[in-house]
């Protein structure tokens, strides 16, 4: 069996420098709001490039808090309108209506499946003030265009970094480039922690600071509560484990790049679709950081049931796209046919830095024999 992803065994390589941070901490006496996590804070905005880094409790708060903390310094208000892909996992969007803001969907590119900078431009409304990209499955989106757009028409652009840490176009990365970043540190995510954890990454002193008063009470100083804030702060044990393993996140993003290879080389079968397969040159693909491998197919099911019995492991990223679930019923009849029909195909191979070459071939040539049986 070749699993989706082995967490067990890719935690397993950090054994013994993870018990001694984790013994480090339990030592220390201190758990909360520490040390570790100023180092860690400073050694993540270091990698990204952005001034400030503020860890939080995950990942979704990171967005959502974000949000917030622009609405207290006053650039954004209720009912503003923030552009964002209609094909994105639900955070993205949560982070919006968390916030009384309205989310304006939009349909990604066809080949990079991130949001598609021409269908933003004929989104945009007097009532715009934010753009939030995602960087899909690890591949930054087009945020040269975007960030283009946003100057020209003055808008706020937060990306959604949580599927892309370490991505990049010509060196610059992913936390890099928006005025702001949210990051993930979810277990399964390409720097994930041994629990829940997430930051925001900024370049603006004044965000910085606000942030980190909106995750701790709203407060500065203790027990002065300037705003009304809450409790999503990045505990030392989770800090401390993230140092670790953000040491070696190239090496490991290294690894998935090669993965990523043997399967553009190697699988060749009429009813799979490659990633980015017609435009292997973008900028946007050299600095895929390979959070996950997804390939489309018409017959998408029979697929992964022929996948399954061949011993190899998928996933589906994602099977419902934001608009057609419950949670945001109203929206339920509106139809954004690309991201329905993405939905509808997609498909996720098992990638992971400890995949050898000889299950990379396992996985294309089990691709490969999938037939359509009539
Ligand atoms: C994982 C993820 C999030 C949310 O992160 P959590 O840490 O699980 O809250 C947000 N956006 C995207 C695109 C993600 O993949």
């Amino acid at each position: 069996m070749i699993p989706f992803l082995d967490l067990k065994s890719l935690n397993a390589q950090y054994r013994e420098e993870l018990i001694a941070a984790a013994t480090q901490v339990i030592d220390s006496g201190w758990y909360i709001q520490g040390r570790l996590l100023e180092r860690f804070e400073s050694e993540f905005s270091d990698y990204t490039g952005a001034r400030h880094c503020i860890g939080l409790a995950n990942g979704l708060d990171a967005l959502t808090l974000t949000i917030r903390a622009w609405k207290e310094l006053g650039k954004l208000q209720d009912g503003d309108e923030v552009i964002v892909p209609a094909n994105t996992y639900i955070a993205s969007v949560l982070a919006i209506t968390e916030n009384n803001l309205k989310p304006v969907l939009v349909e990604p590119n066809e080949k990079t499946y991130n949001i598609c900078p021409l269908n933003i431009r004929s989104a945009i409304t007097n009532r715009t003030r934010a753009i939030l990209p995602v960087h899909l499955y690890g591949q930054l989106a087009d945020m040269p265009e975007i960030m283009k757009i946003a100057r020209e028409h003055n808008l706020l652009v937060l990306e959604d970094s949580a599927q892309a840490h370490g991505a990049s176009i010509e060196g610059r990365k992913a936390g890099n480039w928006g005025d702001a970043s949210g990051f993930s540190f979810y277990p399964g995510k390409n720097l994930g922690a041994l629990g829940d954890g997430g930051a925001t990454t900024t370049s603006c002193e004044e965000l910085s600071t606000m942030l980190n008063a909106l995750r701790n009470y709203g407060s500065h100083e203790k027990y002065l509560n300037v705003h009304q804030g809450v409790n999503s702060r990045l505990d030392e044990m989770q800090a401390a484990m993230l140092s670790v393993k953000l040491r070696t996140l190239d090496e490991q993003t290294q690894n998935r790049r090669v993965i990523a290879d043997v399967y553009l080389k190697n699988i060749n079968n009429d009813n799979i679709l490659l990633p980015l397969s017609q435009d292997q040159n973008a900028l946007t693909f050299m600095g895929h950081v390979w959070h996950l491998f997804v390939i489309r197919s018409k017959h998408r099911d029979a697929l992964q049931a022929h996948l399954q019995e061949s011993g190899i492991q998928t996933l589906i990223h994602y099977p419902i796209p934001p608009h057609k679930q419950l949670a945001y019923k109203a929206w339920n009849d509106q139809s954004f046919p690309l991201t329905e029909t993405i939905h509808r195909e997609v498909l996720s191979l098992p990638i992971s830095p400890l995949m050898s070459i000889e299950d990379a071939l396992a996985v294309a040539q089990a691709c490969n024999s999938f037939s359509v049986r009539g």
